[in-house]
């Protein structure tokens, strides 16, 4: 082990014989927050892959998605375009390069990063440089301008908040916490007794062992988000994996070079990821004032918005070679065994705007 995951290993350690264990919860956000903190850790050479990296489709689809919402906003002087998360800075990139289709857009905007990672902010500072743009990046939510609407997007960003992990035991529920083993390793133990109402009301009666998860840091960013469009306007497209329905289980993964990693092993040196509650997300927007849109799968939502007529375009200017990479690329987005189904996509809205482009049909909370 080296970097920031073996810093990350000995601060928790240490906090952990002082205190006997942690929660989960405090164990996954200090490993994502080392993890992101060490900068690239993206692609073919990284640990995961994700929609923006696979494809320039996958950008130039949602900023159209931005400029239509924008529209259907009655077009507005100056608007946000805010992204959570940006890893390396390519969804911002090709979504400011496709809405360039629509100058009077592009001149409205001013682009907010919300991106806690240092050297992450350096790597979307340089895939923007040419885009013409200068960019402001933020902490959190709260400092995003007031004085006019957003529009917001956020790709596997709630996957990397921090969830709390609670545990049925014949006693009742317990939170769930993380120990040393004898070898000074990182074990699962069950913590302190919880009450039962710290368990989702949609969980039914579960049996000893069931693992049920609770995101508070996932809600709690969609509240901010959803009462921050309910007064100022815009619109927000959340894209994960997840749930349509709150559910048990333990869903929670590491993923280091592409394969799949012990979640407790290594903090800080693997991609620690919970699968998204896209319930939970709905129901903390519905009830901050925002109208919902979906959750639609996201390969559904991709070719509503004519990915496969992109994907045509793309592969007739293309060498023949490259030909086959767009029609693969394609194929990983919208393929219900690849990202089709698992990944969703989720529209919050000011209640006054209409149904947007990809949610005709769809259910909304
Ligand atoms: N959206 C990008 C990257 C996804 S990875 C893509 O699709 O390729 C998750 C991103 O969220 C990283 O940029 C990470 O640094 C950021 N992130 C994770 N937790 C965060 C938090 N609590 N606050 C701000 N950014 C966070």
């Amino acid at each position: 082990m080296s970097g920031a995951g073996a810093d990350i290993a000995r601060v928790l350690r240490d906090r952990i014989r002082a205190a006997g264990s942690i929660p989960f919860e405090e164990f996954m956000a200090e490993a994502a927050a080392a993890y992101y903190g060490r900068g690239d850790v993206f692609g073919r050479d990284g640990d995961f892959t994700t929609a923006p990296e696979i494809s320039q489709m996958f950008g130039e689809i949602l900023g159209l998605w931005c400029a239509v919402a924008w529209q259907l906003m009655n077009a507005p002087d100056k608007v946000a375009l805010v992204e959570l998360g940006p890893g390396r800075g390519t969804l911002m990139c090709d979504m400011l390069r496709a809405s360039s289709l629509l100058p009077p857009f592009r001149q409205a905007v001013s682009v907010h990063l919300v991106e806690r990672s240092r050297p992450l902010r350096e790597i979307q500072a340089r895939a923007l440089a040419g885009s013409g743009v200068t960019p402001q990046w933020h902490d959190d939510l709260t400092t995003l301008p007031t004085d006019r609407p957003l529009v917001v997007v956020a790709n596997e960003f709630f996957d990397a908040l921090p969830v709390r992990q609670l545990q049925r035991a014949l006693s009742g529920w317990h939170e769930r916490h993380v120990a040393l083993n004898d070898d000074g390793g990182f074990a699962f133990t069950l913590g302190p007794a919880v009450p039962e109402t710290a368990v989702p009301a949609a969980i039914g009666p579960c049996r000893p062992g069931t693992i049920v998860e609770v995101a508070a840091a996932c809600t709690t960013v969609m509240g901010e988000l959803a009462a921050r469009l309910a007064t100022q306007g815009g619109a927000a497209l959340v894209v994960d994996y997840g749930y349509a329905r709150t559910a048990a289980g333990d869903s929670v993964q590491a993923l280091k070079r592409h394969a799949f990693h012990p979640v407790l092993s290594d903090p800080g040196e693997a991609d620690i990821t919970a699968h998204v509650d896209f319930q939970a997300l709905s129901e903390a927007a519905a009830a901050a004032g925002a109208r919902v849109l979906g959750p639609v799968g996201q390969g559904a939502f991709l070719e509503a918005l004519g990915i496969a007529q992109r994907a045509e375009v793309l592969a007739a200017n293309a060498a023949p070679q490259h030909a086959e990479d767009v029609r693969k690329a394609l194929h990983r987005l919208i393929d219900p065994a690849e990202m089709g189904t698992l990944f969703k996509v989720l529209a919050l809205v000011h209640p006054a705007l209409p149904t947007l482009p990809g949610f005709e049909g769809s259910a909304s909370a």
